[in-house]
């Protein structure tokens, strides 16, 4: 039998959290499930029937969207005027009040501009396309490579993926927010549910079908009372509305069977969303306090050109590799352990050049001067000297 390396060695002395469940579980990462983040092995497929609180939510909006579709129409025959629209350059373009889109100002523009826009700024504020303005307006046009438009596609893109878990694990839907690269939704889910990676290709290939189907986004703006009623079944909804919604009336967004509480704006429809992928999850609290409900979160990227998720694939594969916690167990330097996961535990190789650094430092650094951070961050500075 080899002899056991110094990183094994220690690893046995280490307290055994492994029955705890990894928190995080990558995609490569699902032949390793743990109780806690692990569904069905197999992977889970569509629900047969779908949660009843889709259907009752349908009807609920289907009714309010007719009377809102009245009243906007209404608002387009009496109180249309003629409105200004000055664009960055300076062009003034005519338009009409509550009948005029930014995308349709875009496509007057140029169909190419149209096709690329992500989302509109109307005075500065990110707007639908296809929402009417409303009167004399700056407007902006946002491709994908400005960071507002980003924040807006990959948000977009966290709709279609809530849109899947709904049916796929028929829970209930919490916050669902773009982040630095990409996006997640989380979900909480009854007796102690797990999501597993083994989920992520079914979960995939219907947020592929939901794109394919180009899914208009519609925007209605609701009273607070009757939000509470279309998501009496989804008490996380319910708090929102109750504890963040300080107006009396706040926007819901559909696309497809799912209506979500949402501020907006989106694209114009899941059609615009090129390709998404799912590439982790982990479990999380409400709101991150460890005292409230476990969620189970699912993390996705997407782009408006394949290439784009390709070179995205290639920069995280190098990135892995990079990883300093990758680094230290293999050159047999340090460990992290999740009971001290900011701070790492030296081996002897680590600590024999964390010493020979810091006395390096106090032999040639300004007398007296002496000095304590954390502790990697000490070694990992002293080395790019
Ligand atoms: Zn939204």
């Amino acid at each position: 039998m080899a002899e056991l390396t110094v990183v094994e060695k220690m690893s046995e002395l280490q307290v055994d959290g492994s029955k705890k469940g990894a928190k995080e579980n990558g995609k490569d990462g699902g032949k390793k499930k743990t109780k806690n983040v692990a569904g069905d092995s197999a992977g889970k497929t569509e629900l047969s029937s779908p949660p009843q609180y889709i259907d009752e939510r349908l009807t609920l909006y289907a009714k309010l969207k007719a009377e809102h579709d009245a009243l906007i129409a209404e608002r387009a025959a009496k109180d249309s005027k003629p409105i200004k629209v000055t664009l960055p350059d300076g062009k003034v373009m005519e338009a009409e009040s509550w009948k005029t889109t930014p995308y349709q100002v875009a496509c007057e523009i140029s169909q190419g501009l149209a096709d690329n826009t992500v989302i509109a700024k109307v005075n500065d504020d990110v707007w639908d396309l296809d929402r009417p303005l409303e009167d004399d307006c700056s407007l902006q046009l946002l491709k994908f490579d400005d960071e507002d438009a980003q924040a807006v596609y990959w948000h977009s893109s966290a709709h279609i993926l809530g849109e899947a878990m709904e049916r796929v694990y028929g829970g209930c839907l919490c916050y669902g927010p773009p982040i630095e690269n990409g996006f997640y939704y989380d979900m909480f889910l009854d007796n102690n549910e797990g999501v597993s990676s083994n989920d992520f290709p079914c979960l995939e290939n219907l947020c592929k079908k939901i794109i394919k189907e180009k899914q208009p986004f519609e925007r209605l703006e609701i009273k607070k009372e009757t939000l509470l009623e279309m998501f009496k079944y989804n008490k996380f909804k319910c708090r929102i509305l109750n504890e963040k919604v300080t107006t009396p009336t706040t926007t819901v967004y559909r696309c497809g069977p799912l209506i979500d509480l949402c501020r907006g704006p989106h694209v114009r429809h899941t059609g615009k969303i090129k390709t998404l992928k799912i590439h982790k999850n982990s479990s999380t609290y409400w709101e991150g306090k460890a005292d409230m409900e476990t969620l189970q979160r699912i993390y996705g990227i997407s782009f408006p050109d394949p290439k784009m998720l390709k070179e995205w694939e290639k920069f995280q594969e190098e990135a892995k590799n990079r990883d300093h916690r990758k680094l230290g167990r293999e050159q047999e330097l340090f460990f992290f352990h999740e009971l001290s996961p900011g701070s790492c535990f030296f081996l002897p190789k680590g600590a024999f050049i964390y010493n020979a650094l810091i006395e390096f430092i106090r032999d040639t650094g300004p007398q007296g001067l002496d000095f304590d951070t954390p502790e990697l961050l000490q070694s990992v500075a002293l080395l790019r000297c």
